[in-house]
C-alpha cells in the first residue's frame, strides 16, 4: 500500500493541523457518498486512505439526490471545488409545487434558502459519484471487496474478503450503508426491519411544461406519491415512494418497471410517458427501513459513518446529508486529537445527538404521510423517547437542520 502525500494547497485548504503520527492506514469500508467523502478528506490529511468496495464496476444508476444547506456546507469544508462543480452541473432548486395525481395544483412556493448560506441542488447519483471519484487517485479504490470479517487488537484491524484478499489498517470506518457488516459485527446487530414502504428511482432526459427547470414537484395522493425534481443538463430524476405493508421485490428490472407504471396507472399522462422512456436497467427498486438508532458508533479502531451509523427512511431527504455533516466531524476530530480513542469520542459527542433528532423527526414525516392530522409535538414511538429537537414546528425544524455550521462542531 502507498503512502499518498498531499499538495500543500490540499493541507492549507480545509485542515488546519497535519495528522497526528498515531494513524497512518485507514480502511474504508463501501465506496457511496459517505466513503468517497470520507476518503477525499482522509487523504487531505497525508493519511494512506484505501476504500474496499463489493461493486465490480461503477455503472450509471437511475436516482438523483437533493443536497440540502446543511449538506452543501459540509461538502463544501470537505472539497469546496466539489460543490463549485456539483452547481455547475446539477440544478440549484428554487420552486416547490404539489399536485394531484392528475396534475391540478395544491401547493405552489418558492425555496428559501437565503437564511442558510448554501442552495439546495439536485444532481445524478452517478455525476456526484464521478465527481467525487475524479478527487482521488483511482489505485485506492479497490473495487470487488467485499467484507466478510475483521478481527481488531490493540495495534491494527484485519479485514478479509469474499475475494481471499486481506488487509490490515488502524483504522476501519464502516460506511457500508444501512445493511452494514461493520455494524453488525461491531454491535452484533441484525438488519433493520422493513419500514412498510417501498420506493423505485430513476433519471431520464425529458421535458414537460409541468415539470420546468429548477422545480421539485410532488404528485401525490395518499400514502403514494412521486417526487420529481430537475437534475440539471435537461435530466429529471423520479422517486416513487409507497406504503407496501409486505416487502416486494420484483423479479428482474422489466418487472419493476411494469410495477411503477401499473402503480401509476390514471395519473397524469406525462408521468407515464416519463417512466416509460427510462431505462428499466437502471431503475433501482428499494424496500424503505426502520431506523436503528445506536447509542454509540464506535468501538476500539472501528466507527461508524452515514447510513451505517444512522440508518433513516428517505422521506426528509437527509441521509446523504447528513453523511457529509458525518464526514467533516469525523476527519476535523482525527487532526484534532493526539490519539485515536479520544478522536472517536469527540466525533460521538459532536454527531450523535444530531443525528438521532433528524432520525426521529424522519420518522415524524413517515407517520404524517400516514396521518395528515398528527403534529410533531404529539410525535411518539416505540423506539425511544423523541428529542424535543424533533418536535418542533416545521419552520424552526427547518431552521435548526440547515442553519448547521460545520465550522462550528467538533
Ligand atoms: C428513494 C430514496 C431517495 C433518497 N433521496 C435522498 C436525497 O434526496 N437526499 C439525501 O440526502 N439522501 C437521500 N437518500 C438517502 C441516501 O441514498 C443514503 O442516505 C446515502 O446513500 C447513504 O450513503 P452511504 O455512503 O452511507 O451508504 P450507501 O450509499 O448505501 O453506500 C454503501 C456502499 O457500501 C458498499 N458495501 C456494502 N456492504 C459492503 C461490504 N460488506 N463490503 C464492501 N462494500 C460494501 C455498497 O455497495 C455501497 O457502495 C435517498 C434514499 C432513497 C432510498
Amino acid at each position: 500500500m502507498t503512502f499518498n502525500t498531499p499538495s500543500e494547497s490540499q493541507l492549507v485548504d480545509t485542515n488546519p493541523k497535519p495528522p497526528s503520527i498515531y494513524l497512518d492506514k485507514v480502511g474504508i469500508i463501501g465506496a457511496g457518498p459517505a466513503g468517497l467523502a470520507a476518503a477525499i478528506a482522509l487523504e487531505k490529511q497525508g493519511l494512506d486512505v484505501h476504500i474496499f468496495e463489493r461493486t465490480k464496476a461503477f455503472r450509471p444508476i437511475g436516482a438523483g439526490v437533493t443536497l440540502s444547506p446543511n449538506g452543501v456546507k459540509s461538502l463544501a469544508a470537505i472539497d469546496a471545488d466539489i460543490v463549485q462543480q456539483l452547481k455547475q452541473q446539477g440544478s440549484q432548486l428554487n420552486r416547490f409545487r404539489i399536485r394531484t395525481t392528475r396534475g391540478w395544483p395544491i401547493l405552489n412556493q418558492p425555496v428559501k434558502d437565503d437564511e442558510y448560506d448554501q442552495p439546495f441542488l439536485a444532481i445524478r447519483w452517478f455525476s456526484l459519484q464521478e465527481i467525487m471519484r475524479a478527487k482521488l487517485p483511482p489505485e485506492i479504490l479497490h473495487l470487488n471487496h467485499q467484507l466478510i470479517h475483521f478481527e481488531q487488537n490493540q495495534q491494527s484491524v484485519n479485514l478479509s474478503f469474499d475475494n481471499g484478499e486481506t488487509a490490515s489498517v488502524d483504522l476501519l470506518i464502516g460506511a457500508d450503508g444501512i445493511r452494514s457488516v461493520v455494524r453488525k459485527q461491531l454491535f452484533g446487530l441484525e438488519d433493520p426491519a422493513y419500514g412498510g414502504w417501498m420506493t423505485w428511482r430513476g433519471v431520464q432526459k425529458y421535458q414537460h411544461r409541468l415539470l420546468p427547470p429548477h422545480h421539485t414537484t410532488i404528485f401525490a395522493k395518499r400514502g403514494k406519491s412521486l417526487i420529481l425534481l430537475d437534475n440539471g443538463q435537461g435530466y429529471l430524476s423520479w422517486a416513487l415512494e409507497m406504503i407496501n405493508p409486505t416487502i416486494h421485490r420484483s423479479q428482474h428490472p422489466e418487472a419493476a418497471k411494469a410495477r411503477v407504471l401499473q402503480e401509476l396507472d390514471h395519473w397524469h399522462p406525462a408521468l407515464q410517458e416519463l417512466i416509460k422512456l427510462t431505462d428499466a436497467d437502471t431503475i433501482v427498486e428499494r424496500p424503505v427501513c426502520e431506523p436503528i438508532i445506536l447509542p454509540q458508533w464506535s468501538n476500539g479502531r472501528v466507527t461508524l459513518i452515514g447510513d451505517a451509523a444512522h440508518p433513516m427512511a428517505p422521506f426528509l431527504g437527509q441521509g446523504t446529508n447528513t453523511t457529509f455533516e458525518d464526514v467533516w466531524a469525523l476527519s476535523t476530530c482525527l487532526s484534532q486529537q493526539d490519539n485515536l480513542e479520544a478522536a472517536l469520542d469527540q466525533y460521538e459527542a459532536s454527531r450523535i445527538e444530531r443525528a438521532q433528532t433528524i432520525q426521529y423527526r424522519t420518522m415524524f414525516s413517515a407517520a404524517q404521510m400516514r396521518n395528515p392530522f398528527l403534529r410533531p409535538q404529539w410525535f411518539k414511538t416505540s423506539l425511544g423517547e423523541v428529542p424535543k429537537q424533533a418536535k418542533v414546528s416545521e419552520k424552526a425544524f427547518s431552521d435548526w437542520l440547515y442553519q448547521y455550521d460545520p465550522s462550528a462542531q467538533a
